[in-house]
């Protein structure tokens, strides 16, 4: 199964960056070749669905859980596919951080994005302290337990130490394939065969120097990628390296 590779802007990029969409998208990687997926912010969505002409998929990197109604600010899963969007990211750490989203609130979501007919990349990863407390399984399993859709339909989880997004940080190869097995085997308890079809992403710190071995450890579907996913170079390094 070729790589899938998912760009997460974050709250980056006015009008000028839809640029970097179009040259990802025409790249013609040719068959075999990772897939490209970018979740620009919402206001640059409508803009980066007409450049990609379906050479990368995009989506959105929050919704609300409710399909419509009384939240200012807030963005529906299904105002996300009205726009063409293909996906969306939930219970991102930055969102659990800044939000207070808990499993609860990311398995909502998660029920909407499905519902409206969106694939779900579901995030989770422990923090700096849990990992050396030695509590990297139990906290992956209670955030998979608290916030697994009722399917494995349209599912993809990422799983990101939050310690090394952003921080130049990434766990060990063995550590990566270590959390990837638990993961795995969590999913397969939940869902039955059909867990062993959710693809898992390793996010944290993905680079085009790190992506090639990250990408060959088992259980490793793919990667998410925050910064050096913001320029068409950098990402297309990345889907080299895959
Ligand atoms: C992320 O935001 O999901 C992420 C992995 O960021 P970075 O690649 O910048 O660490």
């Amino acid at each position: 199964m070729p790589a899938l590779i998912v760009g997460n802007w974050k709250m980056n990029g006015t009008g000028e960056a839809v640029a970097e969409i179009a040259e990802m998208a025409g790249a013609g990687m040719g068959v075999g070749a990772p897939s490209l997926w970018i979740a620009p912010p919402f206001t640059l969505i409508d803009r980066a669905v007409i450049v990609s002409a379906g050479g990368v998929k995009i989506g959105g990197q929050d919704c609300h859980a409710k399909a419509s109604g009384a939240h200012t600010g807030c963005v529906s899963a299904a105002m996300l596919a009205d726009l063409g969007a293909n996906f969306v990211i939930v219970g991102h750490s930055e969102r659990r951080r800044d939000n207070g989203e808990g499993n609860a609130d990311v398995r909502a979501k998660a029920m909407a994005g499905k519902a409206a007919g969106l694939e779900v990349i579901l995030c989770i990863g422990e923090t700096r302290d849990e990992r050396d407390a030695g509590q990297t399984n139990e906290v992956l399993s209670t955030q998979l337990a608290g916030s697994l859709p009722d399917d494995a339909e349209a599912l993809i989880i990422a799983y990101e130490p939050v310690w090394a997004i952003g921080t130049g940080l990434v766990p060990t190869l063995e550590d990566v394939a270590a959390a990837h097995a638990h993961i795995r085997a969590r999913l397969v308890a939940c869902y039955g065969p059909a867990g062993h079809g959710v693809r898992i992403l390793y996010g944290g710190s993905v680079t085009p120097a790190n992506a090639g071995d990250l990408l060959q450890v088992a259980e490793v579907g793919g990667v998410l990628v925050g910064g050096a996913s913001l320029t068409a170079a950098s990402l297309l390094a990345i889907a080299a390296a895959a």
